[in-house]
């Protein structure tokens, strides 16, 4: 089963990836918690606070 990362960088969530989808970062842990899925990035405020740039899972809390 692939494991969910969380990128330290910019805390889009990808599965089984080695780089980032969103920003392109090796930076990638297991170790994180609690989620928010995102599907208009223009529209809403969270992605404003986090700067997430595409639609996707991002993590709350990254250890
Ligand atoms: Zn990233």
């Amino acid at each position: 089963m692939a494991v969910e990362k969380a990128c330290r960088r910019c805390r889009y969530v990808s599965t089984g990836a080695d780089k980032c989808p969103a920003c392109g970062s090796d930076d990638l842990t297991e170790n994180w918690a609690g989620f928010v899925i995102i599907i208009n990035p223009d529209k809403s405020e969270f992605t404003q606070l986090i700067e997430a740039k595409m639609a996707g899972k991002y993590a709350l809390r990254i250890k």
